[in-house]
């Protein structure tokens, strides 16, 4: 190594972020592998279409059947039929909700976070899809309008609709500040499908899964990349609409966070209630169900 090289070697290992606790020195061609072109995981383009051209035009024509009030600081279900439309909507406040979706024909089949969050990134917004877990795979829910996709990325790198928080609940408060609080998003969403869907205490929680987190807008810091919120651009009047592959049922909770500005899992901050609005369309859709996975499902085994 010339002392050009060296200098420089120096100079990059200066400027490279470090993990918090670093013991290992990086090796010598660490800037070739660091620089490493990133390839996309699951390329859109080999997703199947999910007709969402033809429910644009039956969007333009709906006629309203049901309505659900979710009460700040608490949760309620909600059911849709397959083929019907719902939308989540900020009534008074900038609010945010958190939603759990299952096939009501099939409880274990649930929304996957995880697997969306990989498929369509971090925050969702129009055209993707809520994909459900497996051994189904299939969106069960396609975003077909988004008030807020104005909003894309600001300069913290937030934005609205996220795949990555999982629910604010009792443990993590109970952890991080020794707070007993009952009226979490996790707690909400048990509550609800304990009173109105008569499931045990414990069935339900065990039901309760990742949730989207419907107006909240987050990130990851760009320095230490952690988890972070701010501000709900939603306002009165915004709403974020789906159109339902399956029967559906449904649970949202209005956050305790209110528009997560400040802080959330107590009753400190202003919350606002949200509704859900299910909508009938009045044109025909021809063919809207999504199969389940074709996987031969062996796993190896013989
Ligand atoms: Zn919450």
């Amino acid at each position: 190594m010339t002392l050009t090289q060296k200098f420089s070697h120096q100079n990059y290992l200066k400027s490279i972020r470090m993990k918090k606790i670093q013991t290992n020195a990086p090796p010598k061609d660490a800037k070739k592998r660091k620089n490493m072109a990133p390839v996309i995981c699951y390329p859109e383009d080999n997703l199947p279409n999910n007709n969402f051209t033809n429910l644009k035009k039956v969007r333009s024509k709906l006629s309203k059947t049901d309505e659900v009030i979710v009460p700040p600081r608490d949760a309620k279900t909600f059911e849709v039929p397959a083929g019907y439309f719902f939308r989540i909507v900020c009534l008074e406040g900038s609010q945010v909700g958190d939603l759990n979706l299952f096939n009501s024909d099939n409880i274990k089949e649930k929304f996957y976070s995880g697997k969306t969050r990989a498929l369509h990134g971090s925050h969702l917004s129009t055209g993707d899809s809520l994909w459900s877990c497996f051994p189904y795979l299939r969106s069960m829910a396609t975003i077909t309008y988004d008030t807020l996709d104005w909003y894309g990325w600001d300069k913290f790198g937030g934005s609205v609709h996220d795949v990555i928080g999982t629910r604010c609940d009792p443990y993590t408060a109970k952890l991080l500040s020794n707070n007993d609080y009952d009226y979490c998003c996790h707690s909400n969403l048990i509550r609800a499908l304990h009173k109105e869907k008569k499931f045990d205490v414990l069935d339900a929680e065990n039901l309760i899964h990742d949730v989207l987190n419907v107006f909240m807008c987050t990130g990851f810091t760009k320095d230490t990349h952690q988890y972070f919120m701010k501000a709900s651009p939603a306002r009165k009047g915004d709403y974020l609409e789906f159109f339902a592959h399956t029967n559906l049922l449904g649970i949202l909770s209005c956050c305790p966070g209110g528009d997560c500005s400040f802080k959330h899992s107590s009753d400190e901050v202003q919350c606002y209630p949200l509704a859900v609005q299910i909508y009938k369309p009045t044109l025909k859709l021809i063919s809207f169900r999504e199969k389940i996975s074709k996987y031969r499902g062996n796993h190896g085994l013989s």
